[in-house]
C-alpha cells in the first residue's frame, strides 16, 4: 500500500457492515475508537503493519 491517506475496511463487529477507517500516514497505527456509520456502536480499531508493509485493520466491540 503506497498511497496516503489510505482507507482501510473491515466488518463492523456489531452489525457486520463494512466500516472504513482512514489512515493518514504509515506510522499512524495507534489504537482508536471509531463509531460505525450504520449502527452507531463504537468499535476499537487496531491498525498494524506487517513486515511486508501490508496494513491490517482489526475491529473489536468497544464500550
Ligand atoms: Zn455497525
Amino acid at each position: 500500500m503506497s498511497q496516503w491517506p489510505a482507507v482501510l475496511r473491515a466488518p463492523c463487529p456489531w452489525c457486520g457492515e463494512t466500516m472504513e477507517v482512514i489512515l493518514d500516514r504509515p506510522d499512524d497505527t495507534a489504537t482508536r475508537v471509531e463509531d460505525c456509520a450504520v449502527c452507531c456502536h463504537p468499535a476499537q480499531a487496531s491498525i498494524s503493519a506487517g513486515p511486508d508493509g501490508a496494513i491490517r485493520l482489526d475491529l473489536e466491540p468497544a464500550d
